[in-house]
């Protein structure tokens, strides 16, 4: 089968295409450019490469960019929509910069294939737990049952992790009501996953000293690079975590498995805090321990009475056997040395 995969340059996707290559499958990506576009295609094996080609859409954000692309690739019987306009920071106008690309990117997609696509059957859309929590009035326990309380006023007030937070509970919101009003010949899936961690994307350009990397691994490269020798930053307000690979895992599940139509999956491996990061790089890489606090230097901020996660869902229906934060922390420290050798 043939599948469009969006965002093909980001972290969490470049995983994503390795599971898709591995199951046999011939992938269309999106990129915002042209070099991007190259790049990805020199990452791949050259055994592979026949395999994998890519549309340049340079933002989602914007009406009818995604016809094309589906006029052209009439095989295609999967999309996963990883690609999202909105991080924590990097914008100034919350709605135009964020909230409506955001939405229009979700929808845009949704709508393009239910015009000019007969062939796709299922979409696996890259949510967030963000769309499921609601700190700091936490529940006791989440579950897909779950939506974020976050509200539009909140989204477009300054607090920019709120206004990500809205993004991505807006576009879900937006996916689920755009299935309701047109009942698509096509079915949805959400993978609503926690902080990722794990190996970086192999288009990155090597040898450079990355200063930058998505959110939740950017805590473990400044552990690395010696940007917390002076004291561990606090891990508030998110105290979960989930390895890529069970992330990329989870959409190429979702997107084969008939049950997994319909539903929400909540995506968590297991819980952690910056200081048990600390002291796994701290045990499996001595080298690294000049760049870290003295030993014993730092405490554990992880809360007394956390709320509990329920990922039982992603288990039972896409057979999820989730990795440890040892593992995790480590594949990912040694994906950041080798970057920067
Ligand atoms: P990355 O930043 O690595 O990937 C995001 C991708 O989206 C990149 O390929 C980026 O392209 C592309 N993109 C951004 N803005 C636009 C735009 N306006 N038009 C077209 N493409 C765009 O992030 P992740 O892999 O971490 O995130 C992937 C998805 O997973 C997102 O939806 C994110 O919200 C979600 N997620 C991530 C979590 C995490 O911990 N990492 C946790 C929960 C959810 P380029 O790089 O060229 O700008």
């Amino acid at each position: 089968g043939q599948v469009l995969l969006t965002g093909g340059t980001g972290f969490i996707a470049s995983h994503i295409l390795d599971r898709l290559l591995d199951h046999g499958y011939d992938v269309v990506t999106t990129v915002r450019s042209e070099e991007k576009g190259q790049r990805l295609l020199q990452s791949i094996d050259e055994t592979l490469a026949g395999r994998v080609s890519y549309a340049v859409i340079p933002d989602i954000g914007q009406e009818g960019v995604w016809d094309d692309v589906f006029k052209k690739h009439q095989q295609l019987t999967g999309v996963i929509h990883t690609a999202s306009p909105c991080k924590t920071s990097g914008f100034t106008d919350p709605v135009k910069d964020c909230l409506g690309p955001a939405i229009n990117g979700t929808t845009g997609i949704l709508k393009s294939i239910h015009a000019h696509s007969s062939s796709v059957k299922r979409v696996v859309i890259t949510s967030s737990s963000a769309a499921i929590l609601s700190p700091p009035n936490h529940r006791q326990i989440y579950d897909e049952s779950c939506w974020s309380d976050i509200t539009w006023e909140q989204g477009i007030a300054s607090k920019k992790d709120d206004t990500y937070r809205a993004s991505k509970k807006f576009a879900e919101r937006a996916a689920w009501d755009f299935m309701a009003a047109h009942s698509p010949s096509f079915s949805l899936a959400t993978i609503n996953n926690t902080f990722t961690f794990g190996p970086l994307p192999r288009s990155l350009p090597k040898g450079q000293s990355l200063s930058s990397i998505n959110d939740s691994n950017q805590r473990i490269l400044d552990m690395v690079q010696g940007r917390m020798r002076d004291g561990i930053r606090p891990t508030a307000p998110v105290f979960t975590f989930v390895d890529v690979r069970d992330v990329a895992l989870a959409h190429l599940r979702a997107m084969e498995r008939k049950d997994a139509g319909g539903k929400r999956f909540y995506v968590v491996g297991g819980y952690f805090s910056n200081a048990q990061v600390a002291s796994i790089i701290r045990d499996k890489f001595p080298e690294l321990n000049r760049m870290l606090p003295e030993s014993g230097q730092w405490e554990d901020d992880f809360p007394k009475n956390h709320w509990r996660f329920d990922n039982s869902r992603s288990k039972e229906v896409l057979s999820i056997q989730y990795q440890g934060l040892e593992a995790s922390v480590v594949d990912t420290v040694l994906s950041i040395l080798e970057y920067e050798k």
